[in-house]
């Protein structure tokens, strides 16, 4: 079998369950189901034109499926369809939220905290950097350029100037040219990314804490992909050194969509000072807030929000908590070793060209060519034939200038190299490792 079905037999048990709580005349629903039917079939014939996500020859872009628990609670939660913009909309999955989110700043070093659900990682960077606006009007927004690229059009949005930092071969921000942004004066918030969408590289946080005293500038951390791994066991003294100062930071976003297990539709913000909540004030006469409790409308820009995220989040958090030492932890450090056994391997095979040790759990290689525009050309032809053989990856540009660094001295045609690139996102990607290197090997030429 390839999808898990069990789930629903646990999913209609819990309806009953659910169905149990209200004491209501009964329904009579009488929709047309051999339309619906129809309708279904042929949804699933045009769901069949995706990736196939669900398995782990899936190694590409940073995908990962949901736990069967967190979409069979998100599913539940569909029955009632609550809205956590109000208590009136959705108490209890409110309460859930609260909880995960409590979760999430624990996970962190945080206690007291401002934060919530949003519908992504996006989002919670749009109202880290509202924030910081606020707090600092007119102050530049500063970010490596190996960022995520929102980040300079989330400043746009927000009317706030930005500048790019320049990085260096590893894809971290590189900390001299940060001085020199600095030393400008007109800095009024450093994101620091822990765990680089492309290639899973690590922002240096504790030295852009050290630049902090000296300069004053807020630091926003954009942990989005890269958060969960402060769980795991096996990062480099190096990471484990710039995760291990997360909580002082004044910000965090991480995505319980990305590495979470949650469905798509679950980011989420963290303020360390709860204060910033003024900035949310409103009196709409439209919201109709029903009690003095905290409604999570009242601390979030978004308004209707799916209460259903966070019922996932919360069923997640039950069975497999965010906390050191845990399965779920255990699960993220599994990730980062599929991704480092790979590496190993293809460093140790001159078929293929490796320079950026994985960080975390994204592999990044090249394939040997006369030029970069060769070298790429082939890293795209190599991409498509992986699929002919159901071995899914995905393509990463990296800037041409930085080759030199790492000893790799081909001539330079191209502003950037295209490389192949493999997020090794789930647990049981150690154990097909060796399926997916056969089918990598499949595509290069013996000699
Ligand atoms: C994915 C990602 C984002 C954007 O988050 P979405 O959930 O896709 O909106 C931002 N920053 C980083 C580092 C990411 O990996």
């Amino acid at each position: 079998m390839l999808l898990e079905r069990q789930s629903l037999a646990l999913l209609e048990k819990a309806l009953r369950e659910l169905e149990a709580g209200f004491e209501l005349p009964m329904l009579s629903h009488d929709y047309p189901y051999e339309e619906m039917e129809k309708v279904l079939l042929t949804v699933a014939q045009r769901m069949r034109d995706n990736y196939p996500y669900f398995h782990p020859l899936y190694a590409g872009q940073m995908l990962k499926p949901p736990h069967p628990l967190a979409r069979a609670a998100y599913m539940l939660a569909m029955w009632i369809n609550p809205n956590n913009h109000a208590l009136d909309g959705g108490r209890a999955s409110s309460a859930m939220e609260k909880e995960v989110v409590r979760d999430l700043a624990a996970m962190f070093g945080w206690g007291a905290h401002l934060g919530h659900l949003t519908g992504g990682g996006t989002m919670a960077n749009l109202e880290a950097l509202w924030v910081s606006g606020q707090l600092q009007p007119g102050k530049f927004v500063v970010a490596s350029e190996f960022a995520h690229y929102t980040h300079q059009r989330i400043s746009g949005v927000l009317q706030l100037p930005f500048r790019k930092v320049a990085g260096n071969a590893r894809g971290e921000m590189d900390l001299v040219a940060l001085e020199l942004l600095l030393e400008e004066g007109k800095v009024g918030t450093v994101v620091v990314t822990l765990g680089a969408t492309g290639t899973g590289a690590i922002d240096p946080l504790a030295d852009v804490l050290q630049l902090q005293k000296r300069y004053g500038f807020r630091i926003h951390v954009d942990a989005a992909y890269g958060g969960y791994f402060g769980l795991a066991d096996n990062l480099t003294p190096e990471a484990r050194r710039h995760f291990d100062h997360i909580s002082q930071a004044d910000s965090i976003v991480i995505d319980p969509h990305k590495h979470g297990l949650q469905p798509y539709g679950c980011g989420c913000v963290l303020f360390k000072d709860p204060a910033v909540s003024k900035f949310y004030l409103h009196d709409s006469p439209y919201t109709y807030y029903s009690s003095s409790d905290i409604h999570l409308g009242e601390i979030s820009l978004e308004c209707s929000r799916p209460g259903a995220a966070a019922v996932g989040l919360w069923a997640t958090h039950q069975l497999l908590p965010p906390v050191k030492g845990g399965v779920f932890a255990a699960d993220m450090s599994a990730c980062r070793n599929a991704a480092l056994a790979l590496y190993e391997r293809l460093k140790a095979d001159s078929r293929f060209i490796t320079f950026l040790e994985p960080q975390l759990d994204i592999v990044i290689w090249a394939l040997p060519g006369q030029s970069t525009s060769e070298m790429s050309a082939a890293a795209n032809r190599y991409f498509h034939e992986a699929e002919d053989r159901h071995l899914y990856l995905s393509l990463f540009k990296y800037p041409a200038k930085y080759l030199a660094n790492w000893g790799i001295d081909v001539p330079v045609d191209s502003e950037y190299l295209t490389c192949l690139r493999s997020c090794l996102m789930k647990p049981e990607h150690g154990d097909w490792l060796e399926m997916i290197w056969g089918k990598m090997l499949g595509g290069v030429t013996t000699t």
